[in-house]
């Protein structure tokens, strides 16, 4: 290659974070890169993060990774949606599933069809019409077919549930087996560049110094070179994702397999459900200044589907993001660039998504400031509209059993996530902004499910005679439970397709 290009590149951190960024790298860099991964043994990782969005899937294929073996790699289950309780109302419970809703009609979203009849009290609730939330509601899973033309079972989209200290080690050979080179050690000093201020090299406690021309830095919330040793700063969204710290604890399985992620609002936060094949995961994040460390353990507790397998490890974190993500020649990946709460399943497509960013961006030796300004821009509008969206689930309650919870109904909100609210009431109109992650219809489901109602409707809705709207509605509907009932339930498909051995 030729002497512009960089050609070592040192990964700090073996947690999701480093070895999504060993595999992502070995696999596209095709071994024409030294890539070296840097981890130390006696520094635990964070160990949760369990459940994914979709778009996890697109990894799996960029790395040609086969899914049944993924599956059985990582205990892992398959996952629909995430079902909401007690957020709205206390007895209020609600999905955000993936995928898509309805058929389309012209010449409005299908939604808009549905609302006119649903605000006349003609129409149930908008999960009626999706094949992932019916679905999940019988427990039922199957990938998509194309076998027959149209029908919604080609519109089955999920992510997975997965064991996040296999997938670490699943990822690991296989980043191994394309070359990384990995190294067990703490690195106890940073050595920066007089000059340009880029990081030069790392210290091993060993004595031994490692050089690079790239860092990644996966050190999780410590941000050993981007905040350590570059002193990037920090940008704290407390003030709108009050929740700063979880306690998780894995339980025996349950009988259910249920294919959904459950999260159920507490007193001063929420708790997590997750069930993977071999055991289920579980968390309470909830706001130190609303609720004790041992009553939020015990309200964890009080809360199991079966008898825990460990004590209650208690997490603490500030909702936030690093200034830059791609600082000097240090970019961080994973919780060293920052975090929001995982009540979207957020973290791990962030760590995706700033991987296939470095690698639109990747840079020669002159790490240019407009590719990395550029980079740094798209990092910061996909992590603001997350936020935003993450922020929604808490404004728009009417709780007032709790100070927590009437700090949230109150509290305020960046003009982005006001716009589009105040923008929803009128006509439930939604508009995603180009590289936003959450769609259309991920808002509409959580905007109505949390009781936020529009005023009206799209006017060209009337267009159609109702009589039509409902004939179309009620025949979604039919398809739909036609095919939910041939579709075999999850726990039936995980053992013909992907059980891992016991
Ligand atoms: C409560 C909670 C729940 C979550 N749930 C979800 C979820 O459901 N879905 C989701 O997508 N995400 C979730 N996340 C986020 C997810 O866990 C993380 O994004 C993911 O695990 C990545 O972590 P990491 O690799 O950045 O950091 P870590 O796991 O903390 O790894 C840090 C690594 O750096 C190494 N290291 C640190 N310092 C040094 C040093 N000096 N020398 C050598 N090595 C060092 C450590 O040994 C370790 O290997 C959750 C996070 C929390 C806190």
């Amino acid at each position: 290659m030729e002497s512009t290009h960089i050609r070592n590149i040192v990964i700090v951190g073996g947690g999701t974070a480093g070895w999504m960024a060993a595999s992502t790298l070995s696999k596209l860099l095709q071994n024409k890169y030294t890539i070296r991964l840097i981890e130390s043994d006696a520094i635990s990782t964070v160990g949760v993060g369990e459940s994914t969005i979709p778009m996890i899937k697109l990894f799996n294929h960029v790395l040609d990774i086969d899914e049944d073996e993924f599956m059985r790699e990582t205990m892992a289950t398959f996952k629909l949606g995430i079902e909401f309780v007690d957020w709205g109302q206390i007895g209020d419970r609600y999905m955000h599933s993936f995928g898509r809703f309805g058929q389309d009609l012209w010449p409005v979203d299908f939604s808009q069809y549905w609302l006119k009849m649903h605000q006349a009290g003609r129409a149930p609730d908008i999960g009626r019409y999706s094949i992932n939330q019916m679905a999940a509601r019988g427990a039922k899973f199957m990938r998509a077919t194309n076998e027959q033309p149209n029908s919604p079972l080609a519109d089955i989209a999920y992510a997975f549930h997965i064991d996040a200290g296999l997938y670490a080690r699943y990822l690991r050979r296989y980043s191994e087996a394309h070359g990384v080179i990995r190294t067990e050690g703490k690195v106890v000093d940073v050595i920066v560049r007089d000059g340009d201020g880029h990081v030069d090299a790392l210290v091993m406690e060993s004595g031994e110094r490692i050089g690079g021309d790239l860092f990644i830095d996966c050190s999780g919330f410590r941000g050993l070179l981007i905040e350590q040793a570059l002193k990037t700063g920090f940008e704290d969204w407390s003030h709108w994702l009050p929740c700063d710290r979880a306690y998780a604890v894995p339980c025996e399985p349950a009988k259910d397999s249920l294919p959904y992620t459950r999260a159920s609002a507490r007193p001063a936060g929420w708790q997590w459900r997750i069930g993977l094949q071999h055991r289920t995961g579980n968390g309470h994040v909830f706001c130190g200044k609303f609720m004790s460390d041992d009553e939020a353990a015990a309200i964890l507790l009080a809360n199991l589907d079966g008898k825990p397998l460990t004590d209650p490890k208690l997490l603490r974190f500030t909702a936030g993001k690093r200034k830059r993500t791609w600082n000097k020649n240090v970019i961080a990946v994973g919780l060293s660039s920052g975090f929001m709460e995982p009540l979207e399943s957020t973290s791990i497509h962030l760590i995706q998504s700033t991987l296939a960013r470095l690698i639109t961006f990747f840079p020669d030796a002159g790490l240019h400031p407009a590719d990395i300004d550029e980079f740094n821009r798209q990092c910061d509008f996909e992590t603001e509209r997350i936020r935003d969206f993450l922020i929604l689930h808490y404004k728009a309650t009417e709780r007032t059993d709790t100070p927590f919870w009437d700090y949230c109904r109150t509290m305020d909100i960046p003009d982005t996530l006001r716009s589009k609210i105040d923008l929803f009431r009128t006509h439930g109109r939604i508009v995603r902004e180009n590289m936003e992650l959450f769609a259309e219809v991920g808002w509409l489901q959580v905007m109505h499910g949390q009781r936020i109602r529009p005023l009206s409707y799209h006017p060209l809705v009337d267009l159609l005679s109702e009589e039509k709207i409902q004939h179309h509605l009620d025949h979604v509907a039919a398809v739909i439970s036609a095919c939910v009932k041939i579709m075999p339930f999850h726990a039936s498909f995980i053992a013909a397709h992907c059980a891992a051995p016991r």
